[in-house]
């Protein structure tokens, strides 16, 4: 699959561009190079509401039909997440695809191809892991609940009990979530993480949701050059959809990721 910098398909973009007949601004978005080793898909705010929990299951279906099907992607092959809030990972074979199952967790393992994890996010950051020695990939949504809580290592543990997997060897993305400059947060909540990752600006509290996370990934032993960040804060861009920006009518946004 062809891959513009923002992650979506060439193929999807000049269908847009052939629908609307104006010129697509495309959004930057750092991807890794290993992308190119794996099937992904990240959906916009135009894409519609991707989540079960906020819209009619067919009006959800539909949209992840057609986002999928523009990035050459199968649904039937699609595994995904009612989330949480914890967590929880669940791993993932050919056994859960065939009733495009909904598993109750934050994140999804697999090491099988033919598999599409999938889980949704709004300015929660989605986590992608990939060690291609041990041929497993897995990815999650990390609120500030699940990070507090570690689900990186719970993640990096996942990997390292199904497939032996080492932390040295895992690839880790931050994908598109709140940045710091965004995100302020309440005494309570401020208080759970390390004083490094709060900004106090006249009282007002804010977190580093993403620096938080790359740490937790290199306290689990990712070696920090194997860390891309996507440098894209959920709240500023508004393609990307953010629950804090755009209140409870926010369409909830799908990451798809998979073994090719
Ligand atoms: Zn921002």
């Amino acid at each position: 699959m062809l891959l513009c910098d923002d992650g979506k398909s060439i193929f999807h973009l000049y269908a847009q561009f052939k629908r609307n007949k104006k010129p697509i601004q495309v959004k930057l978005m750092q991807i890794p190079p290993w992308f190119s080793e794996i099937r992904f898909a990240f959906s916009r705010k135009d894409d519609g509401q991707m989540s079960f929990k906020r819209e009619k299951k067919d009006i959800v279906r539909n949209n992840r039909h057609h986002f999928l099907t523009a990035n050459s992607l199968n649904i039937n092959q699609l595994v995904s997440s009612e989330l949480v809030h914890g967590v929880k990972i669940a791993i993932v074979g050919s056994d859960s695809v065939s009733t495009n199952m909904i598993t109750i967790s934050d994140g999804l393992v697999t090491s099988e191809r033919g598999i599409l994890l999938s889980t949704t996010h709004a300015d929660c950051l989605p986590v992608v892991l990939f060690d291609r020695m041990q041929n497993v990939i897995g990815q999650a949504h990390c609120g500030w609940r699940g990070l507090q809580a570690g689900i990186i290592s719970e993640l990096i543990d996942t990997f390292r009990n199904h497939r032996n997997s080492k932390a040295t060897s895992i690839q880790a993305w931050i994908g598109p979530g709140i940045g710091a400059e965004c995100y302020t947060v309440s005494k309570d909540v401020a208080e759970k993480f390390p004083a490094q990752f709060i900004n106090n600006t006249n009282g007002n509290l804010n977190l580093d949701l993403i620096g938080f996370a790359r740490s937790e990934l290199i306290s689990n032993g990712v070696p920090t050059n194997n860390i891309t960040l996507s440098n894209v804060c959920t709240s500023c861009q508004n393609s990307f959809s953010s629950y804090r920006r755009d209140g409870d009518g926010f369409n909830a946004m799908l990451l798809v990721t998979g073994l090719m």
